[in-house]
């Protein structure tokens, strides 16, 4: 990863995931996290790698979106 890159580059604060920030309307959350806890836009992520090529996002869950998920089913 260059220095460009890195400096577009943030971490979620509520997954822990590292994100592109131009991908996200939300200063500390990955495009996941704000459309799961804000209703933002969601990036559609493609994988690959292990990561979305499109915002950087791991696949990381928090326990409290996952706890948000589990009272939906
Ligand atoms: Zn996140
Ligand atoms: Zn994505």
């Amino acid at each position: 990863m260059n220095d460009i890159e890195l400096a577009k580059t943030k971490e979620c604060d509520e997954c822990g995931s590292t994100y592109f920030a131009s991908t996200s309307q939300m200063i500390k959350l990955c495009p996941e996290c704000a459309y799961r806890l804000y209703g933002y836009p969601n990036c559609v992520h493609e994988f690959m790698d292990g990561r979305c090529r499109l915002c950087h996002w791991d696949g990381s869950v928090s326990e409290y979106i996952r706890g948000l998920q589990g009272e939906l089913e």
